[in-house]
């Protein structure tokens, strides 16, 4: 365990914001976490890779960063494995991992920033996948009693980019591992997301292609946080009614929509976004990214507010121009 006082969050978010937090425990043994947990009493932020969050001001509490590792196959078949994984391991490590020793369900998740503790934060997706595809369950502590629980998938209430760790139990419990079931054999390839099938559909398939593919489309698309800090997306792609759909459509016939549930239709965050022009409009320290306009990126020494108050700005145009009120895929402190 390590504790520092007065803590610069630069390392510690891909935005590279300067903020400062009052304390930092980094937590390596989950033996010590509870012990830990009792002895603060300000607010507790839990931070894994800080790939989902952006700090606007100094963070007034204590953070816990987790650190545990560990990968444990706890059950197997001839066709599965039950996988448990330390929150602490990152995430595209664990993918790694999988992938190498073919077990399979978590290649299109592959490069996704962060750690694995904060995998069913927002059920993370990309490429036609979802952690709740694989999800079994998590072990955890909650904040108040510190007692400690595994919730099944089943009470988990996954939806897109969206949990009960969200909602109901935000900053009330800490997830200490999750359990996976992954694939051993006859694998259910997924490159069913456009991009796959279009460079995917001559070759023959393994967990390595598609995920070497994946790795490929995102290194294409997507900003190194090194560069150019960044959170992925900052926005939830809109879910809309399919009366509202029509409506737009009757003002931007080119509007993009992809079919949610029986009556909604998911659109592009990024097309509102490159249709209200702020692929032009590229501020000193901040703009959104040139190849996905729906990643806003630091341009060098931009602070968090600066970062938010041009997140707000897009908001407010898209409400002006479509009716369609976005929503933060990242967490806002
Ligand atoms: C370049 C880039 C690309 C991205 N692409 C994708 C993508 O394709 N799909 C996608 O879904 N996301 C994507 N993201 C977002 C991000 O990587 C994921 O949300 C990731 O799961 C965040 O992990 P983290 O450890 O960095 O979480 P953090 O940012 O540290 O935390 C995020 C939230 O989870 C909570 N949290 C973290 N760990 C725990 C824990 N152990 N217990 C309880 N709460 C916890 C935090 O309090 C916070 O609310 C991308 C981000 C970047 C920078």
């Amino acid at each position: 365990m390590k504790i520092s006082k007065e803590f610069s969050l630069k390392k510690f978010n891909t935005f590279n914001v300067s903020e400062t937090a009052k304390f930092i425990y980094e937590v390596d043994e989950i033996s010590e976490l509870k012990g830990i947990l009792s002895d603060i009493e300000d607010q507790i932020l839990i931070l894994g890779g800080g790939s989902n969050i952006l700090f606007t001001k100094r963070f007034e509490g204590t953070i816990v960063n987790l650190k545990n590792k560990g990968i444990n196959i706890i059950r197997e078949d001839k066709n599965s494995i039950l996988v448990e994984v330390c929150a602490g391991e990152n995430w595209n490590d664990f993918v790694i991992w999988a992938v190498e020793n073919n077990y399979g369900g978590i290649e299109n998740l592959s490069l996704i920033p962060g750690n694995v503790g904060a995998a069913p934060i927002q059920n993370i997706g990309a490429y036609g996948v979802e952690l709740k595809d694989v999800f079994y369950s998590c072990l955890g502590i909650k904040l108040n009693s510190l007692e400690e629980f595994e919730m099944k998938k089943s009470e988990c209430k996954f939806s897109y980019r969206n949990s009960i760790f969200k909602t109901e139990l935000k900053d009330k419990v800490v997830i200490t591992s999750i359990k996976l079931n992954l694939t051993k054999e006859k694998h259910n390839f997924n490159i069913a997301y456009k991009e796959l099938k279009e460079n995917l559909s001559n070759s023959e398939l393994s967990l390595k292609v598609i995920s070497d593919e994946v790795i490929k489309i995102r290194q294409s698309k997507l900003p190194d946080h090194e560069l150019f800090g960044n959170c992925g997306s900052f926005f939830k792609n809109p879910i809309i009614s399919l009366s509202k759909l029509k409506k737009i459509k009757k003002v931007y016939p080119d509007l993009p929509s992809f079919r949610f549930d029986s009556n909604n239709y998911k659109i592009p965050a990024a097309w509102l976004i490159e249709k209200s022009g702020y692929k032009e409009r590229v501020n000193k320290n901040v703009s959104v990214y040139k190849n996905q306009p729906l990643v806003i990126i630091n341009r060098g020494s931009a602070t968090g507010r600066e970062i938010l108050d041009f997140a707000n700005d897009i908001k407010n145009t898209i409400y002006n121009n479509f009716n369609i009120q976005l929503e933060e895929e990242v967490l806002i402190i």
